[in-house]
């Protein structure tokens, strides 16, 4: 049967964006249908977004810092408006140059929602398509527990657009969303309170690393309410008054839920088709191919709830469109993905942590060091950058890198070529360092933490 188009994808982010682009490459019909702005998550209420904040919230930091180095200068005073102005301005720009992408690569943008009828067949305002290949590329949203007064909370969509900087922000949650906007609240001058059920932030997360994060945040004023749970939201004259399940009362004008997020997976016709979904998170089922559980429908991205990140999704999607339309097999597998957090300070990881090298190797070694940065001698901030590798002891290779401070996701998106190469902490030995960096560091680590146990005997 003759289709209107090889490949159909629905959701314009990042990975569908991907697909599309590398599919029509290749010479394939396609069309990419989209309900809301193009661009996705991550451009037009995610990680582009969120860092030019970031960017933002770093310039308060940068502006005491300057004092130690000589520099005299009145209080400087932000403008969240025009910061806000700024940041949307760019949004508009970079979403004009994602669809100028999409036209140039030939693939047709179609705007509406999209509703799968069969497993060929895609639904857009009234039209139906027909395609040999169906993707569903079709992202996340915050979601937020079941309790009274949650309509009165904002999640990441609305942060990045607030009219004007909350005083006094509460965020519940201890996520990568989380930490990123309590940093960028603090560092634009709010007060901000973290509520989180666990001990430690960023659960996943090496625990030297959850540790020290805590340790920088609480330094720059954030206060972190560990073990509480939010039980009842009521909306007072002026802000908001929060019961904690434990009988506890907090107080902000902002509150903010980071509490996860859930695949777009409802209301479009996919469990109607034989799609199997996880039944806890509503994510599409995938093999290592991006298959779905029916024939020609792919998923790819958030919408599969797997590692949630840009770089994975675009990954998953060009492998999609070598497997189908290049004769080049790529699986969507990935075994090493760095990842970082934009919180203040920064932190970025790649491989194993300490907790899951234990527990898949027999032996492990340790190197860790603490160091304050060479800026902070005059900038006289009282920071200090966390630094662990984690090597399989049998093997030498390096298992893990972790770090948080300055510059750490860039650092780290270096070293992951070096995990990704399996390289070994003799190679790491052998690498010159360049001085005076933090990343020299990486390759300079000769002293193993002592085990755990020869360090209970001390
Ligand atoms: P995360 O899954 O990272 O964190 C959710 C947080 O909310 C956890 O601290 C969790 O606690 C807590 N939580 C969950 N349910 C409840 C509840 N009912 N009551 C109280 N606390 C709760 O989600 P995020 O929303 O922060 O981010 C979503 C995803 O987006 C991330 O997983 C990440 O993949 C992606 N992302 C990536 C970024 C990056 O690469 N820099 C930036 C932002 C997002 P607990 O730990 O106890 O379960």
């Amino acid at each position: 049967m003759a289709y209107d188009f090889d490949l159909f994808t629905i959701g314009a982010g990042s990975g569908g964006v991907a697909a599309s682009r590398r599919a029509a490459r290749y010479g394939a019909r396609v069309a990419i249908a989209e309900h809301s702005r193009v661009g996705g998550t991550c451009v037009i209420r995610g990680c582009v977004p969120k860092k030019l904040l970031v960017y933002a919230a770093h310039f308060a930091d940068e502006a005491e810092d300057a004092a130690g180095f000589g520099w005299r200068m009145s209080p400087p005073v932000h403008s969240w408006p025009g910061l806000i102005a700024a940041k949307n301005a760019e949004i508009t720009r970079l979403e004009g140059v994602y669809r100028t992408m999409l036209r140039e690569a030939g693939a047709g943008l179609i705007e509406g929602t999209a509703k799968l009828i069969d497993a060929h067949t895609v639904e857009v305002a009234g039209k139906r398509h027909t395609a040999a290949n169906i993707l569903l590329a079709i992202g996340g949203h915050p979601v937020t527990p079941k309790i009274p007064g949650i309509e009165y909370v904002i999640s990441s969509n609305e942060a990045l657009d607030l009219p004007a900087l909350p005083r006094n922000v509460l965020i519940v949650g201890g996520g990568y969303i989380a930490v990123e906007f309590a940093g960028i609240f603090a560092g634009l001058g709010a007060q901000v309170q973290m509520v989180i059920r666990g001990d430690e932030l960023l659960n996943g997360f090496d625990d030297d690393i959850r540790v020290h994060l805590a340790r920088e945040m609480r330094a720059r004023g954030i206060v972190i309410h560990t073990r509480t749970e939010i039980a009842s939201i009521e909306k007072e004259r002026e802000g908001f008054n929060l019961a904690t399940k434990a009988g506890g009362e907090l107080s902000a004008d902002c509150v903010m839920y980071a509490t996860g997020r859930r695949p777009n997976t409802t209301g479009m016709g996919l469990a109607e088709l034989g799609i199997a979904l996880d039944p806890e998170s509503g994510a599409i089922k995938v093999d290592d191919w991006s298959r779905t559980s029916v024939p020609n429908v792919y998923a790819i991205g958030d919408a599969t709830d797997m590692l949630n990140l840009t770089p994975t999704a675009i990954a998953e999607g060009r492998a999609l469109a070598e497997t189908l339309f290049n004769h080049n097999p790529i699986s969507a597998r990935l075994e090493v993905v760095p990842t970082a957090v934009f919180s203040n300070p920064t932190i970025g990881a790649v491989g194993l942590t300490e907790r899951e090298a234990r527990a898949a190797h027999a032996t492990i070694d340790i190197y860790r060091t603490l160091f304050r940065p060479l800026k902070a001698t005059l900038s006289g901030r009282d920071e200090k950058t966390l630094m662990k590798l984690i090597v399989d002891r049998a093997s030498d290779k390096v298992l893990g890198a972790h770090m948080i401070g300055p510059d750490a996701p860039e650092i780290i998106g270096g070293l992951a070529v070096a995990l990704t190469c399996g390289a070994t902490k003799k190679q790491f030995d052998r690498t010159i360092g360049i001085h005076p960096t933090a990343s020299e560091e990486f390759v300079t680590l000769r002293t193993k933490v002592p085990e755990p146990k020869a360090k209970a005997a001390e």
